[in-house]
């Protein structure tokens, strides 16, 4: 018998992942029954989920053996009362791939100090202006997961030397890996650039408070594209106008859109991006899917599985 599967993401991406998860699952020898609707919640064996789509109940769906979601960050769905089934987050090359680009892409726009030759065409031969190399430049990643792991790991790479932080003790190559308050501070205090990679948990929430900035080098630069409530934005914003903190780049925000009245928008030490760090790419998305639907029908522990309590 097929195997049900109901895709409840974003009515616009049916059209792009209906084909591929099809093939992916084929791919697989699996047989699979995939539609955008259910009417028989009962009868579904999976769900393909993203906040932004229709589904808010998972109540009906009394035998579903997963909900794979079709993104990295769970915040929205991890805490859902009528969420029983097992979750799974989204890890794929894709996201790792987008993350890290853009991550690697941003650290080195402040660390060359790109601005002042893209922004300044007046004249002014500047001369003396030579950045330092990359070993003489510390970067800090909170957070060394799937992403943060893969940015530190492409920065290293670069020279930078790079400090990592996690919950638990992890070894990372390249990366000199720090967990537990003392590991935090110690995090913060090196870091000239630093990266947060963080998911947001009851735990993450605000991490990044006045206290903590002051830990930082005088003029460091602050890269946002885990959430936006992992700082105290107030705190952030005290920092960056006193100038404590040279520049905060921004990708995500307590509220997004970020409204246009925000104060980031005008202050001309924020950089904000609209949410566009990294993407969950269909392609490989649906191999991920596809993966750990042949895991659940072969009896396999699915990979990426969430743990409820933890948050992420
Ligand atoms: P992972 O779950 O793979 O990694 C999370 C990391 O954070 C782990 O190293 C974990 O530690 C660490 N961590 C969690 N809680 C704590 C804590 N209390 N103290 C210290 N460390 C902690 O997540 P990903 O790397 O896949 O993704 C990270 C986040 O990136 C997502 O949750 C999402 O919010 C964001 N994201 C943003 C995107 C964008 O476009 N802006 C796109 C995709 C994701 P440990 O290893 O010990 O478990």
């Amino acid at each position: 018998m097929s195997v049900r599967v109901l895709f409840a993401g974003d009515d616009r991406d049916w059209p792009v992942y209906a084909p591929l998860l099809r093939s992916a699952c084929a791919a697989r020898g699996l047989e699979i029954a995939l539609s955008d609707t259910a009417p028989d919640p009962a009868a579904v064996d999976y769900i393909v989920y993203a906040p932004s789509g229709p589904l808010k109940d998972f109540g009906p769906f009394t035998a579903a053996k997963a909900v794979l979601s079709l993104w990295a960050g769970v915040e929205r769905i991890v805490g859902d009362p009528t969420l029983t089934q097992p979750l799974c987050r989204m890890v794929d090359s894709g996201l790792r791939q987008g993350m890290t680009e853009w991550v690697t892409g941003h650290v080195l726009r402040h660390h060359l100090g790109l601005d002042t030759h893209i922004l300044h065409q007046d004249g002014i031969w500047r001369d003396k202006a030579v950045p330092p190399l990359a070993g003489e430049r510390p970067v800090g990643i909170l957070g060394l997961g799937a992403l943060g792991a893969a940015a530190g790991q492409a920065l290293a790479g670069l020279g930078f030397p790079v400090t990592g932080w996690s919950r638990t003790p992890k070894s990372a190559a390249q990366i000199d890996c720090r967990h537990g308050a003392d590991g935090l501070a110690e995090t913060l205090r090196r870091a000239q650039i630093m990266v947060l990679l963080l998911p947001l948990t009851e735990d993450t929430r605000g991490l990044l408070n006045a206290e903590r900035l002051a830990l930082l080098p005088e003029g460091a630069v602050v890269i946002n594209p885990g959430r936006g409530p992992l700082i105290v934005d107030a705190d952030l914003l005290d920092a960056l106008d006193r100038g404590r903190i040279g520049h905060a780049t921004l990708d995500v925000f307590a509220t997004e859109p970020l409204p246009p009245e925000h104060p980031y928008w005008a202050h001309p030490r924020v950089t904000v991006t609209p949410h566009i760090a990294s993407a969950t790419r269909p392609q490989t998305a649906a191999e991920a899917i596809a993966e750990n639907i042949a895991r659940g029908e072969a009896g396999r522990p699915f990979l990426h599985l969430v743990d409820r309590a933890r948050g992420y």
